[in-house]
């Protein structure tokens, strides 16, 4: 239900009593949630068709083929792997709409150091072809109570904007710390940035700046929001900082734990 209420007064200003008004918004809600029911059986009857678009292109591209032929067909592999990761990201999203309860989590003392290091390590190719400089001296060991593999999923994302949003021959810095009861995550680049209003809206759901939506730079809007909605869930929360013209920083705040990390070993690489 939501209520409104107004004073209402008369043509010389008195006091003539109030109109409230209550609406019953039922309604809408049962239509967002058959909608996004909608979305998620759709993009779920999508991946499986696409998965095999995906893997007989793969096939066919192991065979000798003219150079026209295999050019074509990478073309197609490449936007059939953006659909699919965009279909990805369409589930993700309305499974993690439902409430924050339903997103299956298994925390673990992390340190989000080493999961930080694997995610600069996945990204580095495509950072170093627009010669955008890595700098991850900021990383220190940090052991954090997440699931791995979801806070690797929010690194992933982190970083792969850093690198998409960038100049060219840009940097993107890394860091990691505790301070006690909190890990920090710092991811920061020098791209062309977010506008006051914009950071507003980073996080929503399907939000994609109006510089970026008409640029060779592809992605669904989705990103930001999954991670917000992981970070959230962990208890924690996550903040951008920007300047127009200089760059962007994301902030990850996790809880700290003092057990000893299930990953400890895999960072620094040996
Ligand atoms: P996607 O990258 O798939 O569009 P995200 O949810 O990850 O979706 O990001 C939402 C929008 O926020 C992006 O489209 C872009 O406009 C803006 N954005 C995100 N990260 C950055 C960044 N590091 N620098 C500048 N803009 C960014």
């Amino acid at each position: 239900l939501t209520v409104t209420a107004r004073r209402v007064y008369d043509d010389d200003g008195a006091d003539a009593g109030a109109v409230v008004v209550s609406r019953d918004v039922t309604a809408e809600l049962t239509a967002i949630r058959a909608r996004d029911d909608l979305v998620a059986s759709v993009s779920h009857e999508l991946r499986t068709p696409l998965t095999s678009i995906v893997g007989y292109l793969e096939l066919v591209l192991d065979d000798d083929l003219a150079p026209s032929t295999r050019r074509g067909l990478e073309v197609a592999e490449r936007n059939a792997n953006r659909l699919l990761s965009i279909v990805a990201d369409i589930l993700a999203a309305s499974s993690t709409n439902r409430s924050t309860v339903e997103l299956s989590i298994a925390p673990e003392p992390t340190d989000v150091a080493a999961v930080a290091a694997s995610s600069l390590e996945l990204h580095a190719p495509r950072a170093a072809e627009r010669g955008i400089r890595i700098d991850a001296s900021g990383l220190e060991h940090a052991v954090a109570h997440v699931d791995p593999s979801r806070l690797r999923q929010v690194l992933d994302n982190l970083v792969s904007n850093a690198v998409k949003y960038n100049r060219d021959d840009g940097v993107i810095e890394v860091g990691t710390t505790s301070d006690g009861p909190h890990v920090w995550i710092v991811v920061r680049d020098s791209g062309h940035g977010i506008s006051p209003a914009e950071q507003a809206q980073v996080f929503d759901r399907f939000f994609r700046s109006d510089s970026v939506r008409n640029t060779s730079t592809h992605g669904s809007g989705l990103g930001l929001s999954i991670s917000r909605e992981i970070v959230r869930s962990h208890g924690g929360d996550i903040t951008v900082r920007s300047d127009l013209g200089s760059g962007t920083t994301f902030v990850v705040r996790l809880p700290a734990t003092d057990e000893p990390a299930t990953n400890a070993n895999e960072w620094p690489a040996p």
